[in-house]
């Protein structure tokens, strides 16, 4: 009669419930650590995949730079006159050399930016001038060996400080300065940007080389995707460069579009918010 007792069966399935809910959040927690420890592990093998990735590319291109320069020598007739034979498998060596060579320099690009985006943010004061200035600087050896020149227009303003990770913008520029030469025609000009609008600082980066077309123009900042029009020209290239560089500039307050029009070029452009006085 006890149990058939109205107030006790409320209170037995109340202890019922709370004790299963007891059980329930155990196991929560408890799946949750097994995550965390599940977690931890694969970062830790994203990081060894990351570092043999790493040493082995930067490993075979050492080689493979070292083989460039060889077959440059016989090339250039340094080491006796070679035969048409001879010169012309020696052209086709160099140039399979050299996509090897593109090849792995695209994937110690690509493993670069998967790292980046690991990474925290970390913010600092910044003069985005120089970083422009010194980013423009290290691709100057590209640049110059596809017989591109990069111009800079400085701006008149004096507001150049900015609240940026510094390491992560770097690799920003440096994607659109590369992709600017890569994609832009030999003997032609690369145009720099730097002014204000409104609270921002704008930016942007153009060449005159392919343009990307109406049916590519809303995947370009898609991880992995590349236009055809990049694919037909057999230029080397991941996917993967705009995807990072979008995430970059937004996780530093910005925003990152492009304009592309035919006989004009591709220009990209992106803002960052200006570092305020207090
Ligand atoms: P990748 O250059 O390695 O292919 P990105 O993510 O940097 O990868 O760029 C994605 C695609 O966007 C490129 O494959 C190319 O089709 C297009 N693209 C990027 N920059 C330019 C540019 N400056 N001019 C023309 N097309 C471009």
């Amino acid at each position: 009669s006890l149990l058939n007792c109205r107030p006790f069966k409320r209170t037995a399935s109340s202890n019922l419930a709370l004790s299963a809910k007891h059980c329930y959040n155990i196991k929560v927690t408890s799946n949750i650590k097994n995550i965390e420890i599940e977690n931890e592990k694969l970062k830790q093998l994203y990081s060894a995949k990351s570092d043999i990735v790493s040493i082995s590319s930067h490993q075979i291109r050492t080689s493979l730079s070292a083989l460039k320069w060889i077959i440059k020598m016989f090339l250039d007739g340094d080491l006796g006159k070679l035969t048409i034979e001879q010169e012309n498998l020696m052209k086709k060596a160099y140039e399979s050399n050299d996509r090897a060579l593109n090849t792995v320099s695209e994937l110690l690009i690509m493993n670069k930016s998967e790292n980046i985006l690991e990474k925290k943010y970390v913010f600092s004061k910044i003069n985005i001038l120089e970083l422009i200035e010194s980013t423009i600087f290290d691709l100057s050896g590209e640049a110059h060996n596809k017989k591109v020149e990069i111009i800079f227009l400085k701006p008149e303003i004096k507001i150049y400080e900015v609240n940026v990770d510094k390491e992560k913008m770097r690799i920003a520029l440096q994607n659109l300065l590369d992709n600017a030469i890569k994609y832009s025609n030999t003997d032609s000009k690369v145009f720099v940007t730097l002014k204000k609008t409104n609270d921002m600082l704008q930016v942007s980066v153009k060449d005159t080389g392919i343009i990307i077309s109406e049916e590519s123009k809303n995947k370009i900042f898609k991880k992995f995707y590349r236009a055809p029009e990049a694919e037909n020209k057999e230029m080397i290239g991941s996917g993967i460069g705009l995807f990072t560089t979008k995430k970059i500039i937004e996780g530093n307050g910005g925003k990152i579009w492009f304009e592309s029009l035919e006989n004009d070029g591709t220009t990209f452009f992106f803002t960052i918010p200006i570092l305020k006085n207090k």
